[in-house]
């Protein structure tokens, strides 16, 4: 901890349990200050250009007026009411929205308040659509390799199951196939055979579309969502897209279900649904599955319902956040980042230790063959005034969409001067 910390630092540190780490060797975290648009200012008065976008979140930079002011008026006239038996204004708003921007009859929304939990919302969805359809035997799900769907029991049986996050309880969890996604011949006769002897016991199929993100950030064609729609069809499952990660403009469309033109049965979303301010997540159904659950036994209904539900101070930032898709060129920002992004990073491939470059929308990565002393290099980026964390084999960029050109450029700049300067070492 610096000497200059914050009194608050000191004084809570040591009730504090932090994410993914290992608090006897902890790198102790900045303390941040405050932020503003795509700036991180910590509270020894150094200031950060923020590439990771809080986890993605943060697409419109932090404290938009727009989006500060609906939150301040949600506040002041109704924060909060239980969704079991009230409904309020944003939340129906919203529902509507998502509805209407999600392709097809995707218009069956439920909320709930953690990207994880909308996972196991859209699980629980599919294994009762068969059960009300009077279908046995239907319990498992198909997901692929480096993929990622959440931290909690549920998802963590259809994540990847070597990358790391999750092998310790690999042996505790319910048994899903967790198998390639049929990215070239070989790997589709795999899949093709894979689903032809197991499809009889699949409730779903479930997929990051279009880019793996926490798994590392790999990115596939529409060509391998059509494989997979293509294949729910034949086996009669659900194809669940994960767009948690990719919805709300990411990879350069507002939805990859809608740009790649496979329509899916469940959505779900979180991330950027709230551009960073607020805790939201909603499973999206179409009416397909909504007719499965649209009965005279009260035994037919989602048995589901997070007590912050339909959260209304959540839902209506979320609705300043959509607003501000439709009044600010969001989409055409995403295009700019993803051409600078194509003609800047790709300089790194020249560089010791990097075996690809990729970009699409405003998700750029440089993998490399190994990174040894991963602190290090978090630590070199802030050195450079950036906030970088790499992770796995990959350094990454997903800046807010409104970073500038300047911004952009100091930022992959940073990414190849500390990887030209990486220790030979380290190297290996
Ligand atoms: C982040 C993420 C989740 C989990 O969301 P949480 O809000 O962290 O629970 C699930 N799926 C994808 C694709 C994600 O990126």
């Amino acid at each position: 901890m610096a000497e200059d910390a914050p009194g608050w630092y000191t004084a809570g540190f040591e009730n504090i349990w932090l994410p993914y780490t290992q608090m006897k060797t902890v790198t102790p975290p900045l303390a941040v200050a405050s932020t503003s648009g795509t700036r991180i200012r910590l509270a020894d008065g150094r200031e950060l250009i923020d590439g990771i976008a809080s986890w993605w979140t943060a697409c419109h930079g932090y404290n938009h007026p727009h989006i500060r002011a609906a939150a301040i008026a949600q506040l002041e006239r109704l924060p909060h009411v239980m969704f079991g038996g009230l409904v309020q204004e944003p939340a129906l708003t919203l529902a509507r929205r998502l509805a209407a921007l999600l392709p097809g009859d995707l218009d069956r929304v439920f909320f709930s308040d953690s990207g994880s939990v909308s996972v196991e919302i859209a699980m629980k969805m599919a294994i009762q659509y068969f059960i009300n359809r009077g279908t046995r035997g239907r319990g498992k799900f198909l997901s692929f390799r480096h993929g990622y769907h959440g931290d909690t029991i549920g998802t963590m049986a259809v994540c990847d199951p070597d990358e790391g996050m999750h092998s310790l309880f690999t042996g505790l969890l319910p048994q899903h196939h967790v198998i390639d996604l049929p990215l070239d011949p070989e790997k589709t006769e795999a899949f093709d055979r894979f689903v032809d002897a197991h499809g009889h016991e699949i409730a779903g199929i479930l997929v990051e579309p279009l880019v793996q993100g926490a798994g590392g950030m790999k990115m596939h064609g529409p060509e391998v969502l059509r494989a997979l729609r293509l294949a729910a069809d034949r086996i009669g499952a659900l194809l669940i897209f994960d767009e948690i990660f990719v919805g709300f403009g990411r990879t350069g469309s507002m939805f990859a279900c809608a740009a790649v033109g496979v329509q899916p049965d469940i959505v779900t979303l979180s991330k950027a649904l709230t551009g960073g301010t607020m805790a939201l997540a909603a499973t999206i159904a179409t009416r397909r599955v909504f007719d499965a659950f649209w009965d005279d036994r009260p035994s037919a209904a989602l048995m589901h319902g997070p007590t912050y539900m339909g959260n209304a101070l959540a839902c209506a930032v979320a609705n300043a956040s959509l607003d501000l898709f439709e009044t600010e060129p969001r989409l055409e920002q995403v295009a700019a980042i993803e051409g600078q992004l194509k003609a800047q990073l790709p300089a790194c491939r020249d560089l010791p230790g990097v075996v690809d470059v990729r970009v699409k929308g405003a998700i750029g990565v440089v993998q490399l063959d190994r990174i040894g002393d991963l602190n290090g290099l978090k630590r070199a980026f802030v050195e450079e005034g950036v906030w970088v964390r790499p992770f796995g084999d990959i350094v990454y960029l997903t800046p807010a969409f409104v970073a500038t050109e300047d911004e952009i450029a100091t930022m992959t700049g940073a990414i190849r001067k500390v990887l030209a300067s990486r220790p030979k070492a380290e190297r290996g």
